[in-house]
């Protein structure tokens, strides 16, 4: 009898174990998303990986923005962890390349999905990781802008980044906030809408880096259809003044206060332009020769030419507003 219920053990065990495998062959997986990226160290504990300046494509698999991360004492805090499942578990691996303490803490600057829809991943290692955002970026998240971005970027990689769900922040944020994690600091900087009007901007004291979330771009075009010329630049203003040495934009590569100022130039450059030849009685389609002209800084900027004509209009809307 107890040879029989032995045998019967066995059986169960093997059925189960076998069931085990078939379901881990069937969950998808994306490889290769970070192979031509590594963690780039700026500060003593700051390290980020500076994404792909192209919009999420098949070719990047989603893969856009700057994941950034800092090594506390015992842990490892995530700022942004990418657009997908896929994205942040690729982050995961380069992290544990670095170090194997626990990721405690992850922080979203704002609502678009290219930025936080890796939180998925980074519960998915430790379910008790507290994720915290501004207020609203959490409600616009529950009201629909989760599972927007979800199908977006599920439409622009032809279905790779499928079988993310959206892993909305359980913590709101204040402004001027400072949460401690062991020998670490991160403080919180709220804008008036700017990029958009969920942005937090994150404060690492120890290590004078800030990471601006898209509040400031370096190299590649941004969009600014969700924000606003004004409020993105008293953005830049306010974060100049911050006694920071390393500054970590939304996309392209990290630097100096440069990268505020530069940006700050970059939409300057359009507002100012739009309002003085809105004064003059210009048509919108006469503007965009004027003002490109004006921008040959930043001419080599990705997406420059795709995104001019947007950028005026939003600046033509603004400046007939204000
Ligand atoms: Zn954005």
């Amino acid at each position: 009898m107890k040879q029989s219920i032995k045998l019967f053990r066995h059986v169960l065990w093997s059925l189960s174990m076998l069931f085990l495998i078939t379901a881990t062959s069937n969950a998808k997986e994306v490889t290769g998303i970070m192979d031509k990226f590594e963690p780039k160290k700026v500060a003593e504990h700051t390290w980020v990986i500076l994404g792909p300046l192209t919009g999420p494509s098949v070719a990047n698999k989603g893969f856009m923005n700057n994941p950034a991360f800092v090594v506390t004492d015992k842990s490892v805090v995530v700022i942004d962890p990418g657009s997908s499942l896929y994205v942040g578990r690729a982050l995961l691996k380069k992290i544990r390349k670095i170090t194997d303490k626990p990721i405690t803490h992850v922080f979203n600057t704002h609502i678009h999905g290219d930025h936080w829809l890796g939180n998925q991943a980074m519960l998915e290692e430790n379910p008790k990781a507290e994720i915290y955002a501004h207020p609203q970026m959490i409600a616009e998240a529950k009201a629909g802008e989760a599972e927007a971005w979800i199908s977006l970027l599920e439409k622009l990689t032809e279905g790779i980044s499928k079988g993310t769900e959206a892993v909305i922040p359980a913590n709101a944020l204040e402004d001027g906030q400072k949460i401690t994690i062991d020998n670490i600091t991160v403080k919180m900087h709220f804008t008036a809408k700017a990029h958009t009007t969920t942005d937090a901007m994150f404060e690492i004291l120890e290590d004078k880096v800030l990471i601006t979330g898209d509040n400031a771009f370096r190299d590649r075009s941004p969009r600014l259809d969700d924000g606003s010329y004004v409020g993105n630049m008293t953005a830049m203003d306010n974060a100049l003044k911050l006694d920071v040495t390393v500054v970590i934009p939304g996309h392209g590569p990290a630097g100096g206060k440069e990268v505020l100022s530069d940006f700050r130039e970059f939409l300057y450059i359009i507002y100012d332009s739009t309002k003085t030849l809105l004064e003059e009685d210009a048509e919108a389609f006469e503007m965009k020769p004027i003002i490109v002209k004006k921008m040959a800084k930043f001419k080599g900027w990705e997406n420059f030419d795709g995104a001019i004509g947007k950028l005026i209009s939003v600046a033509v809307l603004e400046a007939e507003n204000e």
